[in-house]
């Protein structure tokens, strides 16, 4: 975020992540690449001792009462280490968004604090082999036995499958349910209980974040660890799912940010030609380009953290916030590309990083919701916003000469 947009409080902890990014070692970022560290606990401990996750909580539980501007401000200057990095700075935001709105005091004490403290990990395990993009088709199921619920099925891709203590399940009470939205409940699962983590992916990018699948074999979990009650995962899903996007639109404008530089950097001192390839319009105009896919993904992210800072009408927010997550992935990695490009054949190498960035950022448009989910949410939104209340600006429909042809104007 630029400085003008963020008030004094945000701009000092972007400048705390700034600094604090600057003293992550290169070697664990390269580690992680490699597949040599599987999930970085000392990075999360870091993090929490520097008072840099959680930042929207309430202070009584480690959080710092702090604006969705200053997190995302925040997160911008983390993310530009990796996108597993930038994940696993997020994942407090995420999880702690079900705990702390809608836990009980208990499940805050017990779990929401020590995740903030950096005493526990925590992970999101909604995916299934099954699926990720039908939340509602979910096949994990919680039976009730007592004081006890019984978990069974599987999740995919949970990032902290390796290395997480804390597992937020989503599995359904319900399965019959009249209405889907109602089948579904929020658990959290200790990984003592009983959860085995059995495959670590092969993956593209993202490495080093610990990403697996995770089994529920009549797993016992306290009645107390249900979020909200049976049926209301939908409803914890639908604001968890704030920064879930918010957290991956945000991350990767970092990543963006740190390849332009590379890229500006090179493309003034590469020499084709006899010149400077800066000298070059189809040079310097791709970073033009990557220039402003950046800046319009971070003048959308912006937007919706405003949105949500100031309690626009949940409609608009989800809309905003699909909107900031697709464009800023898209954008991102569009630009992450260019700078690729810029660099030749040495920014396909481990030379630089760009080819890494590159590797993450791919993953920013699938995950958490993919563009595809992102288009379906805001055409959604947009039309039943339409539905319920006509726009009260100027209606340009009458400002056609011919605009009172009536017989033209045929629907069906
Ligand atoms: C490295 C990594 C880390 C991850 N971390 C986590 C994690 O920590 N926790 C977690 O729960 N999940 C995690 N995920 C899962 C991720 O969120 C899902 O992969 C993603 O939501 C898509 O689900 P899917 O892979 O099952 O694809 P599917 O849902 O099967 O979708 C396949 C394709 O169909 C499209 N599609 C599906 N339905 C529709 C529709 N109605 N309209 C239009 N297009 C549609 C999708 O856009 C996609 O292109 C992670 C994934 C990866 C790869």
């Amino acid at each position: 975020m630029y400085n003008f947009m963020c008030t004094a409080e945000e701009n000092a902890i972007k400048l705390k992540a700034r600094e604090f990014a600057k003293t992550i070692p290169r070697d664990l970022l390269i580690e992680m690449d490699k597949d040599e560290i599987q999930y970085p606990t000392e990075f999360v401990k870091q993090l929490a001792a520097n008072k840099l996750i959680g930042l929207r909580f309430e202070k009584e539980f480690g959080g710092q009462e702090m604006t969705w501007v200053a997190e995302m401000a925040a997160l911008e200057e983390i993310g530009i280490l990796s996108l597993a990095l930038g994940c696993l700075a997020s994942l407090p935001s995420i999880c702690g968004e079900a705990l702390h709105t809608f836990g009980t005091e208990e499940q805050k004490q017990k779990f929401l604090a020590p995740i903030l403290a950096g005493e526990k990990f925590c992970a999101e395990a909604l995916t299934e082999p099954r699926g990720g993009s039908d939340f509602y088709g979910a096949t994990t199921t919680a039976v009730k036995d007592g004081d006890h619920y019984i978990l069974n099925g599987q999740k995919r891709f949970v990032v902290g499958a390796e290395g997480a203590d804390i597992f937020l399940v989503y599995a359904k009470t319900d399965p019959k349910a009249e209405h889907r939205h109602k089948s579904i409940s929020l658990f959290i699962v200790e990984r003592d209980s009983g959860v085995e983590a059995k495959y670590i992916y092969g993956l593209m990018g993202c490495r080093g974040g610990g990403a697996g699948r995770l089994y529920f074999r009549d797993v016992k979990v306290p009645k107390e660890n249900i979020i909200l009650g049976e049926g209301e995962g939908g409803r914890i899903f639908n604001q968890m799912m704030y920064p879930e996007r918010m957290t991956s639109a945000c991350g990767i404008i970092g990543m963006a940010k740190g390849c332009i530089d590379i890229a500006s950097r090179y493309a003034m001192k590469r020499i084709a030609f006899g010149k400077p390839i800066r000298k070059f319009e189809a040079v310097s105009f791709k970073l033009a380009d990557a220039l402003c896919l950046t800046d319009a993904a971070r003048s959308l992210v912006y937007t919706a953290a405003k949105a949500l800072d100031t309690n626009q009408d949940p409609a608009l927010c989800r809309r905003l916030v699909s909107e900031a997550k697709r464009v800023s992935t898209e954008n991102c990695y569009k630009a992450i590309d260019n700078c690729l490009q810029v660099l030749g054949g040495i920014g396909y190498t481990n030379v630089f990083p760009v080819e890494r960035m590159f590797r993450d950022a791919r993953l920013a448009s699938i995950w958490t919701g993919t563009s595809e989910i992102m288009n379906l949410i805001i055409q959604h939104e947009h039309f039943q916003q339409y539905r319920k209340k006509a726009p009260d600006y100027r209606d340009i429909e009458g400002d056609a000469a011919e605009c009172e042809a009536e017989d033209e104007k045929i629907y069906e």
